[in-house]
C-alpha cells in the first residue's frame, strides 16, 4: 500500500450538498467529501480505463480487503496540515482555547499575568491538529464562500437539484475557487502510479460535486508525498510509546455492520473490528480500551446510493459519528496502522478513518 497526501484546490467555485436543501437555498459542505472524490475517480476510470477500475475494487463498498483504492475527505487545512476532528472529550477554556485539564473546573492558564479561570465549552467539529501538541484550540483556515442566484433551465436527465423543486431561481452556496484542502490517498502498489497519473485528467473529465453543468466542480490536485504504508508507520509509531495510553478520535463517520444492522458506538464489537482489520494486514491486534474505558460517542447518518436503483438514495445508515473517542493502548506500530487502515464500510469513500492522540 501507498499512502499519498496533497493538497486539493478549488479553481472554480465548489458545491458539495450537505443533503438537507432548505427551499430555494442550497447549503454546501466545508470540506470536500472522499465518497465525491471516488464518484469522479471511480467515474473516469470506468469511462475510460476498465482494468483499471476493476483493479481498484471500486465497486466493493463493504469489504476492504477487497478495496483497493481509499481517498479521505478533503479537510481545510491549518498552518497548512489536513485539519481534524476535535475529541468531543475534550474541553476547551472559553476565553484564552487552552485545554481544560480532566479534573479541572476552570482555565488555570496565565493570561497577562493573571490566572484566566474561564469556564471550558466543548468544541465540534474540525480543529487544527496543532491543537493536540499546543494543548490549545487551534481553528482550521477559514473556508470562504460564496452565494450565486441561479435560474433554473429544464432539461432531462439528472440535474443537480432535488425533485421538489420549482421553476423559481435558486440560490447556490458554493466555496470559493482558490482554497485548498488536505488530500490523502491510500492505494496498493498495483494501482498507486496509475491513479497518481489520471487523478488531474479525472477532474478536468469529470468535475467534483454538484452544479457542474453551472461551471462549479473543477479542481487541482496535486500529490506531494509517496510513502509505502510500512515506512508511513513506522515513522507515525515512533511518535507513540509503549504502554502509555492515546485517545482514539473518529475522523470520519465510521459504519460497522452487524448483518443487515449497523452498529453504533466504540464498544467491544469496534475493538474486536479494529483488531481483525489490523491482524489482517500482518499487525499485532492488541488496541484495547484504557483505564477510563467510556467513550464519547456521537451518531451520524450516512446516505447510502445505489446505482441499481436508478442512482438514488436506497438507504439511510446509521454511523458513529466523527469526533467520537476513547481511551487506548495498543503497541505503537498497531496504533500508528490503525490511521493508515481505517475500519468498516465505505472505506474508499472516506468512511471509518481514525486518528490517534496523545491522552488529552
Ligand atoms: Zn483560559
Amino acid at each position: 500500500m501507498q499512502v499519498m497526501k496533497g493538497t486539493i484546490t478549488s479553481v472554480s467555485p465548489l458545491h458539495f450538498g450537505n443533503g438537507r436543501a432548505r427551499g430555494t437555498f442550497s447549503q454546501t459542505l466545508s470540506y470536500v467529501p472522499g465518497r465525491t472524490i471516488r464518484g469522479m475517480i471511480g467515474w473516469y476510470l470506468y469511462q475510460n480505463y476498465r482494468d483499471l477500475f476493476d483493479a481498484c475494487g471500486l465497486a466493493e463498498d463493504h469489504e476492504p480487503e477487497k478495496m483497493h483504492l481509499f481517498f479521505r475527505n478533503g479537510y481545510p487545512l491549518s498552518d497548512k496540515k489536513r485539519s481534524v476532528y476535535a475529541p468531543l472529550k475534550s474541553r476547551w477554556c472559553k476565553k484564552c482555547g487552552s485545554l481544560i485539564e480532566n479534573d479541572e473546573n476552570e482555565c488555570t492558564q496565565m493570561v497577562d499575568g493573571r490566572l484566566c479561570l474561564q469556564e471550558g465549552k466543548k468544541h465540534t467539529g474540525l480543529v487544527g491538529i496543532k491543537s493536540f501538541s499546543e494543548r490549545k484550540l487551534v481553528q482550521p483556515d477559514p473556508v470562504p464562500k460564496r452565494l450565486e442566484t441561479k435560474c433554473p433551465i429544464t432539461r432531462d436527465g439528472h440535474t443537480s437539484m432535488g425533485s421538489g423543486w420549482q421553476l423559481s431561481p435558486y440560490h447556490v452556496e458554493g466555496i470559493e475557487p482558490g482554497v485548498p484542502f488536505g488530500f490523502v490517498m491510500l492505494a496498493e502498489d498495483t494501482v498507486a502510479d496509475d491513479v497518481v497519473h489520471i487523478l488531474n485528467d479525472a477532474s478536468y473529465a469529470c468535475g467534483l460535486g454538484g452544479f457542474r453543468s453551472r461551471g462549479y466542480g473543477l479542481v487541482d490536485i496535486s500529490v506531494d508525498s509517496q510513502v509505502s504504508d510500512d515506512e508511513h508507520i513506522a515513522s507515525r509509531s515512533s511518535e507513540f510509546s509503549k504502554g502509555d495510553e492515546y485517545l482514539l478520535i473518529l475522523n470520519a463517520p465510521c459504519i460497522l455492520r452487524s448483518g443487515a444492522n449497523s452498529t453504533i458506538g466504540l464498544d467491544r464489537s469496534f475493538f474486536e473490528a479494529i483488531n481483525k482489520r489490523l491482524e489482517s494486514r500482518g499487525y499485532k491486534g492488541d488496541i484495547a480500551p484504557g483505564s477510563d474505558p467510556s467513550p464519547y460517542i456521537t451518531r451520524s447518518v450516512v446516505r447510502g446510493w445505489s446505482l441499481k436503483n436508478g442512482n438514488m438514495v436506497d438507504e439511510i445508515v446509521p454511523a458513529t459519528g466523527p469526533g467520537s473517542c476513547i481511551m487506548v493502548t495498543g503497541s505503537p506500530s498497531s496504533l500508528a496502522a490503525l490511521e493508515v487502515f481505517g475500519i468498516g464500510d465505505m472505506q474508499s469513500s472516506g468512511y471509518g478513518e481514525m486518528f490517534v492522540s496523545g491522552v488529552i
